[in-house]
């Protein structure tokens, strides 16, 4: 594995260079001072999606929901739990289909939540519908496993 990864900021879109022995640390953004991989769920604008999706070195756990969506308001804590659970060698960030329609179709998204896992620059899969905790955990760690 390489020394370093790269880790676009969901706050401000800058790209980052965080050392590997770092990443436990709760790296931060070298220009915003965001945490970059804290376990914490990051909410993606339509260029962070676009740069954390396409060149991140570390598996990237997009969660595609919108305000008025109740199941995904219900998975919304469950989704939280997993991102602390797969902290820091995986980061979950979620995006609003109904502030950014456009990612979305490009996305392929039909219906939410919708879960889509990435790694670099790739969809590696993706889950539909609600999820508990657990079962996002097994499904980011049953296709890095297999990767
Ligand atoms: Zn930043």
């Amino acid at each position: 594995m390489a020394d370093t990864v790269k880790l676009t900021c969901a706050a401000c879109g800058q790209a980052n260079r965080v050392p590997m022995a770092r990443l436990a640390a709760g790296p931060k953004c070298g220009v915003c001072g965001a945490a970059l991989a804290d376990g914490h769920v990051a909410e993606l604008d339509a260029a962070a999606h676009d740069k954390a999706t396409r060149g991140d070195d570390l598996p990237l756990l997009v969660d595609y929901w919108a305000p008025w969506c109740g199941p995904c308001r219900m998975m919304a804590p469950e989704f939280a739990k997993a991102a602390k659970t797969l902290a820091p060698s995986v980061r979950l960030a979620k995006l609003n289909t109904e502030d950014h329609p456009a990612v979305s179709a490009r996305a392929g998204i039909r219906g939410i939540p919708a879960l889509i896992l990435y790694h670099r620059g790739r969809e590696v899969a993706r889950l539909a519908g609600a999820r508990p905790a657990a079962d996002i955990v097994q499904f980011v760690q049953s296709h890095l496993g297999a990767a």
